[in-house]
């Protein structure tokens, strides 16, 4: 598939680099010189490549655990409480985090509140 990942400058017609395109000494069948791609052509592979480094991002962000997350008020201004922020996203409003916390919450709140009883 040389159309997603071809470099934006590579060979109008096979998608491969200029470089590349010299160092073949030996011409196989349907052998052509480099020759430049369209701007049309510049352009396509540009979003293809930026929407698969996207996609990539996406993928590697999805495969995180979104389970852990920290305040970014500082204690130099206590007036400033912060956001609550995905540790694996940096986002303030990861739904994973949230579910992830909602269920800490249930564990925990039980836990602490029947401590006192155990002794
Ligand atoms: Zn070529
Ligand atoms: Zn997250």
């Amino acid at each position: 598939m040389t159309t997603t990942t071809a470099a934006p400058y590579a060979c109008r017609w096979c998608g491969i680099g200029e470089r590349e395109h010299m160092q073949r000494s030996k011409p196989p069948v349907g052998w052509h010189p480099w020759q430049a791609p369209t701007q049309e052509q510049i352009k396509t592979r540009m979003l293809l490549r930026r929407a698969a480094r996207l996609a990539e991002r996406a993928a590697r962000r999805q495969a995180l655990f979104h389970a852990t997350g920290f305040w970014t008020g500082s204690s130099l201004s206590p007036e400033d409480e912060g956001e609550f922020i995905c540790r694996d996203c940096g986002s303030p409003a990861c739904a994973r985090l949230a579910r992830v916390q909602r269920h800490l919450d249930r564990i925990r709140w039980p836990q602490s509140w029947r401590e006192p009883f155990l002794f």
